[in-house]
């Protein structure tokens, strides 16, 4: 197809959005692990989850088999005031770079909550709802999450409790008033409301936290109130499933023109826009039907893929979740407290995890003031503001473009935007003022992380 029939911004009609999530685990050989108890190391059942997270949820956690499952219609009412989101092709990144391969971005930061984590909040919200709850708690690092959620939870009238990463409750008070904007209570985490708050400030005082820290007062929070559960942002196949609809969505646009992607790259904090994004074209990978490149991106200074081992390790710092095996870097590890560009979690989600261990998918860390570059380009010629996190896709994508300079392919590249960078002006500000610096952990850092994965026979790493 010649340049000009490919428009600019491929939009679906509301009338193409997705009735039904995709669930990539139905056409994996090898599932990913359960969830252990931390107690018994014994698989979690669905009666122990129900203590934490909703019903319905925890179905959708153990289902390994179901290909698609339905998305109730009062969550695509929702899906449809800021969906189908578009997928743009960067014709102006390609002229500026110069590059024969074509770029599609799949953009996720069109709502208020500036990603794409409402896509998963506005479900998890729906359940609890359908439960009869009064409300969840949860944790939230950049804001991101707890933004997203406290729109989901004003939309179905639920009571909303976040604990918010300290050093971010700190750096960005707006990110805070969005949230209260939208009725939910922020603690910045940890805090003395908890137990495992107590605990962690006593033995780390004056502690910035970690996301960690702030999961694990959300469930205890969440445990020790009637009609409360537990929701969580990112990780859990959940919701990657729900993240789906950004994957479906980017095949029927590209299929409209009939456009076949040869690199598809996010970036992966837990690994949910990612996963999302990736697994209708993986199950078609899977399934032994076409093949495509996947490369999930993450920050030098939080390599969970690249540097991490595959164990079962604690989801929290305080050790209260299930056990999930996965890429980790040891559930006590903190990114430097130089790193600004988000994704900074030890872990990364068990679905993913698995995939990339039996080598469907690759993955690279990049350093932060390279992903920032690749961002300021980006806006420049493109017109959005991206988050950091989003950058980091953004640096790979134009590496592969410029790879694709030399060689003289027309590739067809695809990134996952997960969003806007608005509440992030200080870490660009520390860009444009040289004061970014890299910060790469040596093996004795992240041995000290490792040393905190729990052993137990079978748990070999
Ligand atoms: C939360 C977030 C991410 C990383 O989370 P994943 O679960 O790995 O997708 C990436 N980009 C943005 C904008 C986010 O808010």
């Amino acid at each position: 197809m010649s340049r000009q029939e490919i428009p600019y911004k491929i939009y679906l009609k509301e009338s193409e959005m997705p009735r039904q999530w995709y669930n990539v685990r139905a056409d994996m050989q090898n599932k990913p692990a359960p969830l252990l108890n931390p107690a018994t190391y014994e698989p979690m059942t669905a009666e122990e989850l129900g203590a934490v997270f909703c019903d319905e949820l925890v179905k959708q956690e153990l289902n390994d088999t179901d290909r698609y499952i339905d998305i109730p219609e009062e969550i695509r009412d929702f899906y449809r005031m800021y969906r189908p989101s578009p997928l743009v092709r960067a014709y102006c990144l390609e002229k500026k770079l110069d590059t024969p391969a074509h770029i599609y971005y799949k953009f996720e930061g069109n709502n208020t909550s500036g990603s794409h984590k409402l896509n998963s909040a506005i479900a998890q919200a729906y359940y609890a709802k359908e439960q009869g709850l009064k409300g969840v708690t949860t944790e939230t690092g950049a804001g991101q999450w707890g933004t997203a959620l406290a729109m989901a939870c004003s939309y179905f009238e639920l009571d909303c409790q976040v604990y918010m990463v300290k050093v971010s409750y700190e750096q960005k008070p707006f990110r805070r008033e969005v949230m209260r904007t939208y009725g939910a209570k922020v603690t910045p985490s940890p805090s003395d409301t908890t137990q495992v708050g107590r605990r962690i400030l006593a033995a780390y005082p004056g502690t910035g936290g970690s996301l960690g820290c702030a999961i694990s007062e959300a469930v205890e929070t969440a445990s020790s109130q009637e009609g409360y559960r537990y929701v969580l942002g990112s990780v859990l196949n959940q919701v990657l499933l729900h993240q789906s609809v950004i994957g479906l969505e980017t095949k029927a646009a590209l299929d409209q023109y009939g456009i076949v992607p040869d690199i598809i790259i996010g970036c992966a904090g837990g690994g949910s826009n990612l996963g999302g994004l990736i697994s209708p074209f993986m199950g078609e990978k899977l399934r032994g039907e076409k093949d495509y490149r996947f490369i999930a991106v993450e920050p030098a200074s939080c390599p969970s893929l690249t540097r991490g081992r595959f164990a079962y390790d604690y989801c929290d710092t305080g050790m209260v979740c299930p056990l999930s095996k996965m890429y980790t870097l040891g559930s006590n590890f903190i990114p430097s407290p130089n790193h600004a560009g988000g994704l900074r979690y030890h872990g990364m989600s068990s679905t993913l995890s698995q995939l990339y261990h039996d080598g469907y998918m690759e993955a690279v860390a990049v350093e932060q003031t390279a992903v920032f570059e690749a961002a300021e380009q980006f806006a420049r010629v493109e017109g959005i503001l991206p988050a950091p996190e989003s950058s980091h896709a953004i640096k790979v994508a134009i590496d592969e473009a410029m790879k694709c300079k030399e060689t003289g392919e027309a590739k067809n590249i695809v990134f996952g935007l997960t969003g806007t960078g608005y509440f992030d002006m200080v870490a660009y500000q520390k860009f444009h003022d040289g004061q970014m610096t890299d910060y790469i952990p040596t093996d004795e850092d992240l041995q000290k992380g490792f040393d905190g994965i729990p052993s137990f026979p079978g748990n070999e790493f």
